[in-house]
């Protein structure tokens, strides 16, 4: 039969984790962290099983959950959200991302998507029948062109997606960045999603610009976080998405029949970890020193170091190493020097080559000392 997919293969994270075992490389590929959790979050979803929440949750989450999510984005944003009615419970960021999209978005709507983009979003934009519109960031300050994203909207557009801090480039918007926004979107009808999975790990003291600190913007927009991210259990999918209350109705109506609910014990100890603000209050401190650490590894290497603002990702560019293209280069960096990496290009729906290759530092030092050795021998 027709694949409702047809451009669609296996993801370049798979293929390069894949790649990574078959040679026994560092794994600076996919972005998921190579050390363990806080016991105490372990310890509190096992209780929360041997207590017996073990049976289906209410719909939107467990009220406990919603409210410490509702709590801790008034704490660190600043805007209130109403646990029952713009709160809901998703099985990860990538599930979020997909309802709020097949929720919205009707055949022939317009999407626009900033590029180099996360890769679950054209295919979600594809499963609902939408139309991408593509404004690029171009290497190597990536920054978003609004002048660009004015033209791009059109009477047809329904959404926006945005991702800050920026998965794989690892730049953040600014104030001035969301207000340029908040003037394109002014008397329009554009919803925004924005993806915020990384929102705890902006560095250098500057403050996550979340669109729920702007009223105007927090008014169209679904805000969407992982607690993979937060916690360091990329594997246990537990995420969450905020929208003012007809959003949130919409995004349930799919949510129900997308996952009916999410895992309940999973729930319950998340609850009770997200008492202590102080795990996702320190994040940022500590991946700013991995950053700094392999920052300064790299420094003296061949490979120029792109701006790194946030996320645990760190964009290098190789050219004056090698003028293979990106993918060619990340998986001859996997199999010949030992590190793993993922092309930039794979971000991009259209051909596009930089030079620009992105690892992955949610590692132990020891990791990236490692790979830091090989990669220094270019
Ligand atoms: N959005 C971005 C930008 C991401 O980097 C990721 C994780 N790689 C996700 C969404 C998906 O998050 P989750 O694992 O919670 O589904
Ligand atoms: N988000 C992770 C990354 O960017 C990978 C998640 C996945 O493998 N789908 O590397």
């Amino acid at each position: 039969f027709p694949s409702r997919l047809p451009n669609v293969g296996t993801t370049i994270f798979t293929v390069m984790s894949a790649l990574a075992t078959e040679h026994e490389a560092v794994n600076l590929g996919q972005g998921f962290p190579d050390f363990g959790c806080d016991a105490r979050i372990v310890d509190a979803v096992a209780k929360a099983m041997r207590d017996g929440h073990n049976q289906y949750p209410p719909m939107a989450g467990i009220a406990a959950l919603r409210d410490a999510i509702a709590n801790k984005i008034e704490a660190v944003h600043g805007r209130r959200y109403d646990p029952l009615t713009e709160v809901t419970v998703t099985a990860g960021a990538t599930q979020a991302l997909l309802t709020a999209i097949l929720a919205t978005v009707h055949r022939g709507d317009e999407v626009v998507v900033l590029e180099p983009t996360y890769d679950s979003y054209l295919p979600s934009i594809e499963l609902a029948g939408g139309t991408p519109v593509f404004v690029t960031l171009e290497a190597p300050d990536y920054r978003v062109p609004f002048d660009k994203l004015a033209a791009a909207i059109t009477p047809r557009t329904r959404l926006i997606l945005i991702n800050t801090p920026h998965n794989p480039t690892g730049t953040v918007w600014h104030a001035e960045d969301m207000r340029k926004l908040e003037d394109i979107v002014r008397g329009t009808n554009v919803l925004i999603v924005s993806d915020e999975v990384y929102e705890h790990m902006v560095y250098d003291g500057a403050p996550h610009q979340s669109v729920a600190r702007y009223p105007e913007l927090a008014a169209r927009s679904f805000v969407v976080s992982s607690f993979g991210k937060t916690f360091h259990v990329t594997g246990w999918k537990v995420g969450y998405v905020a929208a003012p209350a007809p959003l949130t109705a919409e995004f349930r109506k799919v949510h129900q029949f997308n996952v009916f609910t999410v895992n309940t014990p999973m729930q319950v100890g998340i609850a009770d970890y997200l008492r202590d603000p102080a795990p996702y209050l320190e994040l940022a401190a500590f991946y700013q020193r991995k950053r700094d650490f392999f920052r300064a590894g790299l420094g003296g290497t061949r490979f120029k170091l792109l701006p790194c603002e946030g996320t645990y990702f760190q964009c290098v560019d190789y050219s004056a190493i090698s003028d293979m293209s990106e993918e060619d280069f990340s998986k001859w960096l996997t199999r010949e020097i030992g590190v793993a990496a993922i092309p930039v290009s794979a971000f991009y729906h259209e051909r596009h080559e930089s030079g620009v290759v992105r690892f992955c530092f949610a590692k132990r030092e020891e990791t990236l000392a490692t790979a830091l050795d090989r990669l220094s021998r270019l």
